[in-house]
């Protein structure tokens, strides 16, 4: 009997992916995995829940037991836009060692919930690599569905009865650490500081603890006139609220 594990994030694609897979297999060997990272909005976890019940299925929880802030001080690296260790700490390894413990590659199918947009697509092939020895599938980039929109996926939420993660209608395009990905742009971290300031000032302590022990390391880089330089959430913050106009670079 085939083992399909979802890998389930808390963002609305691996939402839409669970939907698919119950549908077209049943529950009865299904999982839905998904890795504590210690900094998610509490609404995730709601969210979780619903979509747990909705399909009648657990929630499989994994955790390294740190937070992205942890990893970084102990592996004296502060995660960006570039490089992020903390995903492969926090989610790529508790979920590999659970799969190991419980699932065969053998008789397994692991379901991600990649959105079909050209620039989530584009990322298939190496998330496809990372997982082997396991299969995987994405189910809302096969041929037989339709490319839906976020929003479309958010609306099919709300017509099962689960209303989707705040973060979506809060302006985040991800429910991730609680908007406070370390591989988010600007952009999001100007919104960031309009809609949920201290969970800004909490990231930019961090940020600054960081920059003490590991010197001028920041997770932003502004670039302007083909030039790149460091820009602590410090001084975005300052000049975001002198002029908070400014266009994202
Ligand atoms: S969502 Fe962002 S901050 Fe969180 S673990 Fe992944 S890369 Fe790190």
């Amino acid at each position: 009997m085939t083992a399909h594990i979802v890998q389930f994030s808390g963002g609305i694609g691996s939402f839409a992916a669970a939907v698919r897979v119950a549908a077209r297999h049943g529950t009865d060997n299904l999982t839905l995995l998904i890795a504590d990272t210690g900094i998610e909005d509490p609404d995730l976890w709601r969210f979780a829940a619903d979509t747990s019940r909705l399909l009648g299925v657990p929630l499989t929880k994994v955790a390294d037991g740190r937070t992205p802030w942890q990893v970084f001080h102990d592996k004296k690296f502060l995660g960006n836009d570039r490089l992020a260790p903390c995903t492969m700490v926090l989610k790529q390894i508790p979920c590999r060692s659970w799969m190991e413990k419980h699932a065969y590659p053998a008789d397994t199918l692991v379901y991600i919930g990649i959105e079909p947009t050209p620039r989530d697509k584009a990322r298939i092939p190496a998330i496809a690599r990372n997982w082997k020895p396991w299969q995987t599938r994405f189910p809302l980039c096969s041929k037989w569905e339709p490319p839906l929109t976020k929003a479309q996926l958010l609306q099919e939420a709300r017509t099962l009865g689960v209303e989707p993660p705040r973060l979506y209608d809060m302006g985040f395009a991800h429910n991730n650490c609680g908007g406070t990905c370390v591989r988010a742009g600007m952009r999001q971290w100007r919104h960031l500081l309009d809609v949920m300031p201290d969970r800004y000032a909490y990231a930019e302590a961090q940020e600054e603890d960081l920059r003490r022990l590991l010197g001028p390391v920041t997770i932003l880089r502004q670039r302007r006139n083909r030039v790149s330089r460091p820009l602590p959430l410090a001084e975005l913050r300052r000049s975001h609220e002198s002029a908070p106009t400014l266009p994202a670079v």
